[in-house]
């Protein structure tokens, strides 16, 4: 690994380069089969992406809280969700929504040219983006949602679309804002309680859903509510 490129490797300590190649091996026994992640997830300091005060418990295989009642997903969720992102070729760009902590998008910074990414509490916002400066992370784009609109449609459309938070119901309104040949990774409610991963594929004007493992994410926000 070419440090100049990542600055950020630099000068933090032996002990949480341990503990994040023991996160790592644990993530290889859960079936996280691509090296592409597990190498990138090994480079990512999530450390760095979490309160101080929960630093010691950063490379345990948890969600943990960042404040204002929003988590950092659990790094077999992040393994799991990225794998899947790269299952079909690489992506050129791709769109997270729901920055939270940043720690999933600089996983995808280190695979992907583009990413961007979008969170709507404006504290998390604020502290993602000066995390990003921080690291040296250059090909993240990080902004503030917008209330009356789901996604960043400036800015596509996406070869991948990555929602970090849990719908009530497909969020078909971000179809547009993803390429033709693209994909959605979504996490959607379904009957009786629980979500499921949900991968929706376009292909021109069709858009194909296949539902996969269940899961657990906080709300998606949608509208003013
Ligand atoms: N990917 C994050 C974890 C996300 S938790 C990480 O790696 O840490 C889900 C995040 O989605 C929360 O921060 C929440 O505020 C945000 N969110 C919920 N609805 C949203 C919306 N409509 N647009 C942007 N962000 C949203």
């Amino acid at each position: 690994m070419a440090l100049d490129k990542h600055p950020h490797v630099l000068g933090f300590g032996m002990a949480s380069a341990r503990s994040r190649a023991r996160l790592i091996s644990r993530l290889e026994q859960l079936g996280i089969q691509d090296d592409r992640v597990l190498e990138a997830m090994n480079r990512v300091p999530r450390h760095m992406f979490v309160d101080e005060a929960m630093t010691s418990r950063a490379y345990d295989d948890t969600a943990l809280p960042i404040g204002y009642g929003q988590t950092i997903s659990q790094p077999y969720i992040v393994a799991q969700m990225t794998s899947l992102l790269l299952a079909d070729g690489e992506p050129a760009n791709v769109l997270e929504i729901g920055t939270g902590s940043g720690y999933q998008a600089a996983v995808l910074a280190e695979l992907i040219d583009a990413v961007y990414t979008v969170e709507r509490v404006k504290p998390l916002y604020e502290l993602a983006r000066r995390r990003f400066a921080e690291l040296g992370y250059r090909n993240i784009r990080v902004r503030e949602a917008r209330e009356d609109i789901l996604g960043l449609p400036a800015y596509g459309p996406f070869d991948v679309i990555l929602v970090t938070a849990g719908a009530e119901q497909l969020p078909t309104s971000l179809y547009e804002q993803m390429a033709d040949g693209g994909r959605m990774i979504v996490p959607v409610a379904v009957p009786g309680g629980g979500q499921r991963l949900v991968v929706v594929r376009r292909q021109g004007s069709s858009f194909a859903r296949e539902d996969l493992d269940p899961v657990s994410f906080v709300p998606l926000i949608e509208g003013n509510d």
